[in-house]
């Protein structure tokens, strides 16, 4: 039976739409903190389209959602779809929604077409990846793999000081429930999410296939030079730690270019001591945030950025590099992304490949199964703001590729 797209892409908007009133800031963007009133609404919504749509649903002592469709083979590993349905302040409706819809949807796919999977399909809604309430992001995901235990959680308080445990319970979930999942119970992760970039929009393209999430590096550059009167100190005996930093930093976005592969570096943040305007800089700290889908980019910017800071080490400068976060580039599993490419080709759907920029639950699933992951192009390039939109026709799109893929996954006839 062929799935009927003008069908698919009613009901996401349909969802879409409904799940942006479960909002605290009503005509200001989504505002959808974890265990809020409106997280409550969101999960009553989501729980029974999970329902609906033939799938038994529980929840975890997170909060996390999970709606199954069994499979016949016995105690069998299941495909899991979904994404995160807590929001930023004052974000858009699309961010993370766009998954669970597209969760949902595959769902109601599996149920009109009456398939039998002999794997089964969990659609899942997962708690707090932004970490707008409890900080640090990605909670849900990382509870389910056991990344976060039950001694982390039980301190985790939002900037109010309320206990997470205590929010749960406020909206009737219960902590005591079973957290960690043993990763021998999942054969798959899959999950849509927006772009939240310019990319595909600007190609044009509806689908791109996430390749890799971009690691993520911080170094601190701390850079000692002399102090002096502004006036009386001559040009030729200057240790001046801010001209210094700033022939650094003017070199960083060729480095970035000569590694290619949509590799970036960034200074955001630089700090001038004693910033007063007639004395001469003695010490400049700045950062360099470093990012690309292959860790051997990440690798030599560290490099070039060492060799930099070695090679400007002198009369009377001195310069040290600290490196403050170190995150891997994750490869999605290649057969998955080779499955999700072949399934749009079939389907008729142009793609590309894709890295991802952000973080997503995705990236702490790759560690446990096998994960594969689909962008659609958000509108401007836009995110994490009431203006973050993205057409219900890509979404539906994705559905379908998604549809097909789990079909294959879940060995479903
Ligand atoms: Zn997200």
């Amino acid at each position: 039976m062929e799935t009927n797209l003008e069908l698919v892409q009613e009901r996401v908007e349909s969802h879409i739409d409904t799940l942006s009133t479960f909002t605290a800031t009503p005509g200001k963007g989504t505002t959808r903190l974890t265990y809020s009133p409106e997280d409550l609404q969101a999960r009553q919504y989501i729980k029974e389209k999970m329902k609906e749509y033939g799938l038994t649903v529980r929840e975890d002592g997170f909060g996390n959602i999970f709606g199954k469709l069994e499979g016949t083979l016995k105690d069998a590993p299941s495909v899991l779809i979904g994404s995160h349905f807590d929001s930023v302040p004052n974000g858009g409706s699309y961010d993370g929604p766009a998954g669970v819809v597209a969760g949902l949807e595959v769902a109601a796919l599996f149920a009109e077409n009456q398939l039998t999977p002999k794997y089964p399909l969990e659609v899942i809604a997962l708690v707090e990846e932004e970490g707008s309430r409890f900080g640090g992001g990605l909670m849900g995901s990382r509870g389910i793999v056991g990344l976060l235990n039950e001694e982390d959680f039980n301190s985790l308080k939002d900037k109010d000081g309320i206990y997470a445990v205590e929010a749960m319970k406020e909206i009737g979930l219960d902590p005591s429930l079973p957290k960690k999942r043993d990763p021998k119970t999942m054969k798959a992760y899959l999950e849509l999410h927006i772009e939240q970039g310019p990319i595909l929009e600007e190609k044009g393209i509806p689908i791109g296939v996430v390749e890799a999430i971009v690691g993520l590096t911080q170094l601190e550059v701390t850079v000692k030079g002399q102090a002096g009167h502004a006036g009386t100190t001559p040009m030729d005996r200057r240790a001046d730690a801010l001209v210094t930093a700033a022939k650094m930093i003017a070199q960083f976005p060729q480095f970035a270019e000569s590694e290619g592969e949509d590799t970036v570096v960034t200074t955001g943040r630089l700090n001038v001591f004693p910033n007063g305007a007639n004395v001469i800089p003695d010490e400049v700290v700045f950062t360099v945030d470093i990012r690309s889908g292959k860790e051997e980019n990440v690798q030599n910017v560290i490099q070039n950025v060492k060799d930099l800071a070695v090679s400007y080490s002198h009369n009377g400068i001195e310069i040290s590099v600290e490196q403050l976060l170190y995150i891997q580039p994750k490869r999605m599993n290649q057969d998955i992304v080779s499955l999700l490419k072949k399934k749009s080709s079939e389907l008729g759907i142009s793609k590309c490949s894709i890295n991802s920029g952000a973080g997503h639950d995705a990236m702490v699933f790759s560690d446990f199964t096998n994960v594969g992951m689909l962008f659609i192009p958000s509108k401007d390039g836009l995110s994490h703001c009431p203006e973050e939109w993205s057409d219900s026709r890509h979404i539906a799109n994705a559905v379908q590729v998604l549809y097909e893929a789990a079909k294959k996954l879940t060995e479903a006839e």
